[in-house]
């Protein structure tokens, strides 16, 4: 091994992915069009993000606010009709930026979060969709809602901060039974009449359609393997 990159066919491989989440939302008694595709392009170049954008791909996933900035806005200058999902933990002190790049905010867990989210959309008018992202295998250092105050985060989201709550997100631990993970996640949208759900990586977004993702983030399985930092 002499250490260079391999050579990635974006193309090639979001078009792989598409007829997989076809071909999984079809064998579920899904049409292909419930099911949206987040291409997530965190820590890889912008070039291969804009190998995507320019294969026809429009909805991408990022984990960070700076990078996503630095990477999207001179690709959204180009392509208007890119739109991006935040993915990854926001902080407060980064609502403002955050709410004026993302079309979508996929990790709302904490009250404090919420109402910073609140705030800022009172002052400028408008807010991202917005995911409450839920700790569904309940790990201490893991980002989300703990399944039991689900109910009632939900609630404060929407009813005291009027918040556009769209759906629920998740992440399984990496160890166990996803399908568990998708179940429950489903369950809690199911009572709570909310009907967007993300759910699914590279690994599991076939499962996750069964279970009926409504949104698959997809990253190694169209960009290749992230880049270590
Ligand atoms: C990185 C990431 C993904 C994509 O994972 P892959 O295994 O590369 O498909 C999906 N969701 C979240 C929240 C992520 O951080």
């Amino acid at each position: 091994m002499d250490g260079a990159p391999p050579t990635i066919d974006v193309a090639a491989n979001l078009a792989t992915v598409k007829a997989r989440t076809a071909a999984a939302a079809r064998a579920a008694g899904r049409t292909a069009d419930a099911v949206t595709l987040v291409a997530v392009s965190k820590g890889h170049a912008a070039a291969r993000a804009r190998a995507a954008v320019e294969a026809g791909h429009r909805v991408f996933g990022e984990n960070r606010v700076q990078e996503a900035a630095a990477k999207w806005l001179p690709l959204r200058a180009a392509y208007p009709d890119a739109r991006l999902h935040l993915i990854g933990p926001l902080q407060t002190n980064k609502v403002r930026e955050a709410m004026a790049l993302f079309d979508v905010i996929e990790t709302v867990d904490r009250p404090r979060l919420a109402a910073a989210l609140a705030g800022e959309s009172a002052r400028i008018g408008r807010c991202p969709a917005l995911f409450v992202e839920v700790n569904t295998g309940e790990e201490p250092q893991k980002a989300g809602v703990p399944p039991a105050d689900a109910d009632a985060f939900i609630a404060l989201c929407r009813d005291t901060h009027r918040l556009p709550v769209v759906g629920l997100m998740c992440i399984p631990p990496p160890d166990e039974e996803p399908a568990l993970h998708f179940a429950l996640l489903a369950d809690i949208a199911r009572r709570n009449g909310l009907a967007g759900l993300s759910m699914g990586m590279s690994a599991d977004f076939e499962t996750a359609i069964r279970f009926g993702a409504t949104h698959i983030r997809v990253g190694t399985a169209i960009f290749g393997e992230r880049p270590a930092h």
